[in-house]
């Protein structure tokens, strides 16, 4: 008690906890949070800040929902914890409200996180094609830029070089390819023509490493981490194609797209196509609790249950499916549905990127872009070379929003040269007024 009372919590912070991928700063420590309400949250000093980022992408119904709470306490008292190789009510309803979101044809695996959530994706990929005659499909097509998860097979499929540096060697088989930047495309070039030329890498790419070695495609509707790069839609449309026609499975990653972020139920649901796999996380629960899902299509499912000795996913993680989680995670969906949130985030996202374009007429704005309540600010030293705008610049304007009370996030990355593109990706819940504020 003498300790808490002669230190800090930023203090016994510092001394204590490890944090997630900021480098240590005696100048700049982390905020220590204290409590949310909405879209606002507060440190323990008393400041407030409105979170433009959501947190990680992942609080969509905003902070400090009391039903959310009483949801988890609830079932704890009942039962607090099954094992996933049993089940409970909650995990069902949960598993029938996504497949009713999805259109009915998914079976629902539940894990921890997003990165979980891919592992498994990739794990079922393999063992889908061992099962169905073509045991040597087992190489990921994924894109450079974009972000998957930090375990090593997540990590593998990640596209951005220096999450990686110094972990090496991660997951063989995962291969990249260029994602449609369409704000850095060639001159002289359609955005469609050129959408459709990144697709082609990814068919080129399946030929030249022999289309028997590929078992899937990850990738999310829209590049969020890596910079906000929102494909033309023939893009998509042409990769399911690809996919397709050469018996590869597409992995649509909506671990942020899901759950209204882009302005709909999934990112996806902008495009006409019809994923094999799909993984959630974060908005699923608006990381009140973890909680992430695999929706595999059911005729994939099939041929796990033919009875064959090992046939079936031997694939077990203690804390997925929790009660409380999946409980917890109902209620979240029925308060999305409640408030309609997904064309809340439409609507916010529209006004939020029309007041914010007059931002393009500033000298080191290069670009702003978003779909839903997600919305990307490109930043550059000239605005004609495209150069991207340096380190310092990019931390002198984070720093300024903090101190007037925003939060924005800095995406892109680093090894690529792109890590100058400012993003805002606050709660769907938020309030007219607090769009005001950030703009
Ligand atoms: N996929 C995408 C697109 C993500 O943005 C993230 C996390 O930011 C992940 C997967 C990994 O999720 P988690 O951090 O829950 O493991």
């Amino acid at each position: 008690e003498s300790v808490e009372k002669k230190q800090s919590l930023v203090e016994r912070d510092r001394q204590n906890v490890w944090h997630h991928i900021s480098p240590y700063s005696e100048k700049n420590p982390p905020m220590v949070i204290k409590e949310g309400k909405g879209s606002w949250i507060t440190d323990e000093q008393g400041n407030r800040y409105l979170d433009g980022m959501s947190g990680l992408w992942c609080v969509n119904v905003g902070y400090g929902r009391e039903e959310l709470a009483q949801a988890a306490y609830e079932q704890i008292k009942k039962i607090a914890y099954i094992p996933m190789t049993q089940s409970h009510e909650p995990a069902i309803k949960l598993a029938e409200k996504l497949n009713e979101m999805l259109d009915d044809d998914y079976m629902i695996f539940y894990s921890n996180s997003g990165s979980d959530a891919n592992e498994v994706a990739f794990k079922i990929a393999r063992q889908y094609h061992q099962q169905n005659g073509d045991p040597n499909r087992y190489k990921v097509i994924s894109r450079y830029r974009a972000y998957h998860g930090s375990s090593m097979g997540a990590l593998s499929a990640t596209g951005q070089a220096l999450r990686k540096y110094k972990y090496e060697p991660l997951t063989s088989g995962f291969l990249h390819v260029s994602p449609p930047d369409n704000y850095r495309k060639p001159e002289g070039i359609s955005i469609e023509e050129y959408n459709i030329q990144r697709a082609e890498e990814i068919e080129q790419t399946i030929i030249w490493e022999q289309k028997e070695t590929v078992a899937a495609v990850i990738m999310e509707p829209v590049i969020t981490g890596g910079g906000i790069l929102i494909p033309h839609p023939v893009y998509v449309e042409k990769v399911q194609e690809i996919c397709n026609k050469h018996g590869v499975l597409l992995i649509i990653d909506e671990v942020i797209c899901g759950f209204g972020r882009t302005g709909k139920a999934f990112g996806h649901k902008h495009f006409n196509i019809k994923p094999d796999i799909i993984t959630m996380a974060k908005g699923l629960t608006s990381a009140y609790l973890p909680l992430s899902v695999t929706a595999v299509r059911k005729d994939i499912y099939e041929s796990f249950k033919s009875g064959e000795e090992n046939s079936h996913f031997r694939h077990v993680n203690t804390f997925g499916g929790n009660p409380a989680a999946c409980a917890l995670a109902l209620k979240n969906i029925e308060i999305m549905e409640e408030e309609g949130l997904f064309d809340r985030s439409a609507q916010l996202g529209d006004r939020l990127l029309q007041e914010l374009d007059e931002l393009r007429t500033h000298p080191y704005v290069g670009d702003v872009r978003g779909v839903g309540l997600m919305v990307g600010i490109e930043l550059v030293e000239d605005k004609i070379s495209k150069e991207p705008a340096s380190k310092e610049r990019i931390g002198t304007i984070i720093a300024a929003c903090k101190d007037n009370g925003l939060i924005v996030g800095k995406n892109g990355d680093t090894v690529a040269g792109y890590n100058n593109i400012l993003t805002l990706s606050p709660p769907l819940s938020s309030t007219d007024d607090d769009i005001d504020f950030m703009i």
